[in-house]
């Protein structure tokens, strides 16, 4: 736990979630421009080049924003509190390509019925295990990133608003402690650095089908290429928890210090290409910083409509 006296500012965190969010709707905009061709993603910005604004964010975004809101308001998590947001997003927009499950849930809460009867009662009363909880964790990894305890709660109470299966919140989970042990990192060498969030990641993250696939590609060479990884770990084609975080969280290490390799390298992995691109810009923006991120695809990326002025 962190020291009192220590503890950093609300100011601090909520900077480093911002900086987290910038990466992640960067990524979930180039991920999406480009999902109809990933395989060609670098030939197209070396070669064809990028067109210019507005790049379009999805629902990866919009619920980035909702918790990075609910985060500056309040500090913490309140699960009612965040349905409420998650609701109003939706309610104001709906057309950010929202899952089919997500989209039913937001559906029923708007006609009030509360999140602890969609979440659980999602899947035929499993709950969902799909990604959607850990394609926007990553700003509230960045937020906690100094008390490491805390981002698995609160990355938790994040998820089990929409994704109670425990494949759910082990994605969310191990999203958020990629995001804030990559920010504990950022002044180590590579080396060290990749093996202190694979350390912090695979020690926090509930035991189960995601956590098998961490396991998994924490032993994949980094020297693979990417879609040689993604046929191992999968990339988000069964939008899942477990087919989409191992090799997220994989590209994100393996490209670290480099935001723009690391989103080539995840498009050509192919699979949940916005979802994809997403976790790993939340996740490398903590390495690289702001200057890290293209200055012409922060410009390209549609502006966010945060409801309070960073
Ligand atoms: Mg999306």
């Amino acid at each position: 736990m962190t020291d009192r006296h220590n503890a950093p500012t609300h100011e601090a965190r909520l900077q480093r979630a911002l900086l987290s969010l910038d990466g992640l709707s960067v990524g979930d905009a180039f991920g999406q421009l480009l999902s109809t061709q990933s395989r060609s993603a670098r030939r197209i910005v070396e070669h064809n080049g990028l067109p210019g604004p507005h790049w379009w964010h999805t629902d990866d975004s919009q619920m980035a924003m909702a918790i990075v809101e609910e985060l500056a308001a309040t500090g913490q998590i309140s699960p009612d509190s965040l349905a409420d947001r998650f609701t109003k997003r939706y309610l104001a927009d709906p057309g950010r390509g929202y899952g089919r499950g997500a989209r039913l849930q937001l559906q029923e809460m708007a006609r009030g019925t509360g999140w602890r009867q969609t979440s659980t009662a999602a899947f035929n009363g499993r709950g969902s295990k799909g990604n959607g909880s850990a394609m926007r964790s990553a700003p509230l990894g960045a937020y906690f990133a100094d008390d490491l305890e805390c981002v698995v709660s609160e990355s938790t109470q994040s998820s089990v608003v929409t994704h109670s299966h425990p494949e759910g919140i082990a994605g969310s989970v191990a999203v958020s402690l990629a995001a804030a042990q990559t920010w504990q990192s950022r002044g180590l060498e590579l080396k060290a650095a990749r093996h202190s969030i694979w350390q912090a990641t695979l020690e926090r993250t509930p035991h189960g089908e995601t956590w098998e696939g961490l396991q998994r590609a924490f032993a994949v060479p980094l020297e693979m290429l990417p879609e040689n990884a993604a046929r191992i770990l999968g990339s988000g084609f069964l939008v899942t928890a477990a087919d989409t975080v191992p090799f997220a969280i994989w590209c994100a290490i393996r490209h670290l210090d480099d935001y723009r390799e690391a989103l080539i390298a995840t498009l050509e992995g192919d699979g949940d290409c916005d979802t994809n691109c997403a976790i790993v810009g939340g996740i490398v923006s903590m390495f690289v910083g702001r200057s890290g991120i293209p200055e012409d695809w922060l410009k390209s990326r549609e502006r966010l409509d945060l409801n309070f002025l960073p």
